[in-house]
């Protein structure tokens, strides 16, 4: 049966297509477009200019706020420029363009610790804060912020995502396959840093090899492996805390009000990766997959890797009519290949052009289907009515803000409705509202 929570779907899962593929490292291209903004949060500043010559994760931004992020070379090689590209939000937004030599000359900045049982509590989020680690999960919330709650907030829980729930998304899968003692080694870490008591591995049971794997690399009973029921968006914060712990994060509220901490697998492992082997977060797994690939594949890609590159890496069988970076359910549609991997890319998938085309919308038909799902327990049908009449104060009244945005409601619409578009739409008038 597994772990699980109120609502959700379980739309196609297609992850045959990469979950046996081993991770693969693909060669750095020759430029790489390294964008200042690729965390929630103010974006970095470059501390590089035109001409200059960097290491392989030497830091070339730096976090210019309370939430941000530093920003690491993925390369050696020389600074081509500093300048708008496409950015995979959409529009174009600045990045430092790099020439790499080939060489991979490494920075060696931040110091190893291999005896790191020993270091202070509060040394672990200044050196995620060094290493420009944000959540990898797709969240990119920075994790020196994360991993600073407010004295008042004390952790009890940590849990460590590895539901991914997406369809098609694999890379969490193999690093768990291929890494757990990374892993479990970067969990201890959080759970030492947080002084918090219990420590959860939480996996959905699409992925038995690795609750095996995990289960027997853990040996003891040091952290609990649960087992989670394959439905979607069972990964979502506020959903996996409720199925593990039963605790309701409250409206507007954040995982520390109920004492517990989430993170994804790959964020645990790059938090090990900087604090035992002094390497800044310049590389991680992606699924490269859709119904339009030759090849798919989990591939672990150098940060600033244009995705044309990837497309070219795993090839097409038909013409390509959709690009999503990220998951089918959660992803964004891209308008062009020139958009380049950040640090929160779990995948890029393509898909043919017959396949990308929607239904057209028509009435309600009042089925309830999408309130049944909700996972937020919302009434999508009618914040979306609301938002689509302008009434955005009533679709605040309903809760629009609590809204995860996972698009199980426009999934399972038999009237096409794109409830979720709605819905972003409310919330940010809400938002504009509130700021007058
Ligand atoms: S209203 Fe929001 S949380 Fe509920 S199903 Fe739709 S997208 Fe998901
Ligand atoms: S699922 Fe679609 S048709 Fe059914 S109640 Fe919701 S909005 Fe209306």
């Amino acid at each position: 049966m597994g772990i699980t929570f109120k609502g959700g779907i379980h739309p196609p899962e297609n992850k045959h297509f990469t979950e046996n593929k081993s991770l693969e490292k693909i060669d750095a291209p020759e430029v790489l477009y390294v964008p200042l903004s690729q965390h929630i949060g103010a974006p970095a500043n470059p501390i590089v200019k035109k001409g200059d010559e960097v290491k392989m994760g030497q830091k070339i931004a730096e976090a210019s706020g309370f939430i941000s992020a530093n920003i690491h070379s993925p390369v050696s090689g020389k600074v081509k420029s500093i300048e708008d590209i496409p950015h995979f939000l959409g529009s174009y937004s600045p990045a430092v363009v790099i020439e790499n030599d080939g060489e991979d000359t490494p920075a060696e900045e931040l110091e190893p610790h291999t005896d790191w049982e020993n270091l202070p509590p509060e040394e672990f989020a200044k050196i995620a804060g060094e290493a420009g680690i944000v959540g990898m999960g797709g969240a990119t919330f920075p994790t020196q912020v994360k991993l600073s709650p407010p004295k008042d907030k004390k952790i009890d829980t940590v849990i460590l995502n590895g539901a991914e729930c997406e369809p098609y998304l694999t890379a969490d899968h193999r690093l768990m396959l291929e890494y757990p003692q990374h892993i479990i080694e970067g969990a201890l870490m959080i759970k030492y840093a947080l002084g918090a008591k219990r420590l959860i591995m939480a996996i959905e049971n699409n992925k038995p090899d690795a609750i095996e794997i995990m289960r027997k690399t853990i040996g003891g009973d040091d952290i609990e492996v649960a087992e989670l029921k394959t439905k979607y968006p069972q990964g979502a914060e506020k959903q996996l805390i409720n199925a593990l712990t039963g605790l309701e994060v409250p409206s507007g509220g954040l995982p520390f009000d109920v004492g517990c901490y989430v993170q994804n697998v790959g964020t645990a492992k790059a938090i090990r990766d900087a604090v035992i082997d002094g390497i800044p977060l310049v590389e991680r797994v992606v699924t490269v997959s859709g119904l339009a690939t030759e090849n798919p594949g989990n591939f672990l890609v150098r940060i600033g890797t244009p995705i044309s590159r990837l497309l070219e890496i795993v090839g097409t069988t038909t013409e390509v009519g959709k690009v999503i970076m990220g998951g089918p359910m959660m992803g964004i549609a891209q308008w062009t290949l020139q958009a380049s991997v950040t640090k929160g890319t779990s995948g890029v998938l393509f898909f043919p052009a017959e396949q990308s085309k929607i239904g057209d919308e028509t009435a309600c038909i009042l089925c309830a289907n999408c309130v049944d799902i909700c996972p937020a327990r919302l009434l999508p049908t009618s914040i979306a009515h609301n938002a689509k009449y302008g009434k955005f104060n009533i679709a605040d009244r309903l809760g629009a803000n609590d809204c995860i945005e996972c698009g199980s409601c426009a999934f399972i619409c038999p009237a096409n409705i794109n409830l979720l578009q709605y819905i972003r739409w409310a919330k940010a008038e809400i938002k504009q509202m509130a700021k007058k």
